[in-house]
């Protein structure tokens, strides 16, 4: 065999739990160390670490994805009161994912694998759809009340001179009833709009945005036009140079293009509407083992990871030395899009290349029928057959080995 792929800048690792970790290194072993000449930056985000570093390593991580780039992450536990106990912990850490988000101030993007074999539940899906959720405000972050009858809510706004705008926002005269106070900054809109944008350039697919922007004159309208400003200003030539479109609808007409396109775009969503339509739109390709998801930032850095989580039902059986089918696909395409877009960056594209031919021979395996329980349950193939998490892996690796 030829040389190992040698890389030059370091690609940010952040190892995290349970079954993830175990599949994790595995990965490595089997199907990343013998090829590639493997250069990272390792940040063990397990949570045994995160606990004993007061958090600082998911914070350092950040940093460093800020600094190199590009990161590639496996799942880890948020934890609740049950891990606190089970983990002993000195505090109920908050969730890495929100740790890095918010030191990087980008967007989430999750888009499905498609195999042959596994049918998405609307039919002429044929190409993936990606959903990008801006996570920051509305009711996300809201102030509620419930009003008693014959109290009268208003909207104050008090500008910084001192200056007071009041709008009422009803009447309780006749009934008792409730309130909801939202919002959302500009700066955060912004920051969405352009990492879509960016994302829509770097994968060459459309782009779509949809607001409820006839009903909300003001709230939703403002979403519209910061994505039209800055489409006009910054995007618009990029965009007709890469031969993609921006497009704008209500969100109504969106749902209803959504339900009879082939896919094979980028539908942007403010934060409730990505909350409930990436859960719609993951169960209606298949699988959440088949999920990937990348978090962008505004300036271009890049965290890939699987969208699932640690797999802990799993991880148990495996502790307890039973087999375990686990799905590795969505892990490994976090890999093979971290590896790819360093290979980009830095020049190598013996890198993007075996990027390419790592997803090529893990998309072969399931086609061929060898799958893991999870996809098994759900193929339509007439020969397939279920092997345990190891195998797998090593029977990707088979098919590696023919196309390198
Ligand atoms: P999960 O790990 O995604 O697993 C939920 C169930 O989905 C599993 O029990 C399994 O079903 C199935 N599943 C998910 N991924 C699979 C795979 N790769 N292969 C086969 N089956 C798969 O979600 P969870 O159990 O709710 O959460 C476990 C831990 O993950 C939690 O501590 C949570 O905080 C964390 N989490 C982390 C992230 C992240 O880091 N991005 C995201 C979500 C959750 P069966 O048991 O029926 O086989
Ligand atoms: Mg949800």
């Amino acid at each position: 065999m030829a040389d190992k792929i040698r890389m030059t800048t370091p690609l940010v690792e952040m190892d995290g739990d349970e079954m993830t970790r175990v599949i994790w290194k595995m990965i490595k072993d089997i199907l990343l160390s013998p090829y590639i000449d493997l250069k990272t930056e390792y940040y063990d985000l397990g949570l045994k670490n995160r606990d004993l570093t007061s958090d600082q390593v998911t914070y350092d991580s950040a940093v460093a994805t800020k600094k190199y780039g590009v990161a590639v992450k496996c799942a880890t536990i948020t934890p609740n009161a049950a891990r606190v106990e089970e983990y002993n912990l000195h505090e109920m850490w908050k969730s890495p994912n929100g740790t890095i988000r918010a030191v990087l101030d980008g967007t989430v993007f999750r888009s499905p694998i498609l195999v042959k074999g596994i049918v998405p539940f609307i039919p002429n899906w044929k190409k993936p759809i990606s959903i990008a959720r801006h996570a920051y405000g509305d009711v996300y972050k809201n102030v509620e009340m419930q009003v008693p009858q014959g109290a009268k809510a208003e909207l104050v706004v008090t500008d910084k001179d001192g200056n007071v705008t009041r709008e009422l926002i009803h009447d309780f005269k006749d009934s008792a009833g409730v309130i909801q106070g939202q919002h959302n900054l500009d700066k955060s809109i912004e920051s969405f709009a352009r990492s879509c944008f960016n994302y829509a350039l770097d994968t060459k697919q459309d782009l779509w945005f949809a607001t409820k922007d006839t009903i909300s004159k003001k709230y939703d309208h403002r979403f519209k036009d910061i994505f039209q400003d800055l489409y006009d200003s910054e995007y618009k030539e990029k965009f007709e140079e890469t031969g993609i479109e921006y497009f704008y609808t209500l969100i109504d007409d969106a749902v209803a293009r959504v339900i009879r396109s082939e896919g094979g775009y980028i539908w942007a969503c403010k934060n409730y509407d990505g909350d409930v339509m990436s859960d719609m739109v993951a169960n209606a390709f298949g699988s959440l083992g088949l999920m990937t998801s990348v978090l962008v930032s505004p300036d271009g850095k890049y965290e890939y990871e699987a969208a699932h989580g640690t797999v802990q039902r799993h991880y148990y059986k495996y502790l307890k030395g039973e087999t375990t089918s686990t799905n590795s696909i969505a892990t490994i395409f976090a890999w093979s899009g971290a590896l790819r877009k360093r290979g980009e960056l830095d020049g190598i594209p013996e890198l993007s290349a075996f990027a390419d031919k790592l997803e090529k021979a893990s998309i072969q395996t399931i086609e061929e029928g060898i799958m893991t329980g999870d996809l098994e349950r759900l193929s339509t193939l007439e020969n397939k057959t279920a092997v345990d998490t190891e195998t797998f892996l090593h029977e990707i690796d088979k098919r590696l080995r023919t196309l390198l």
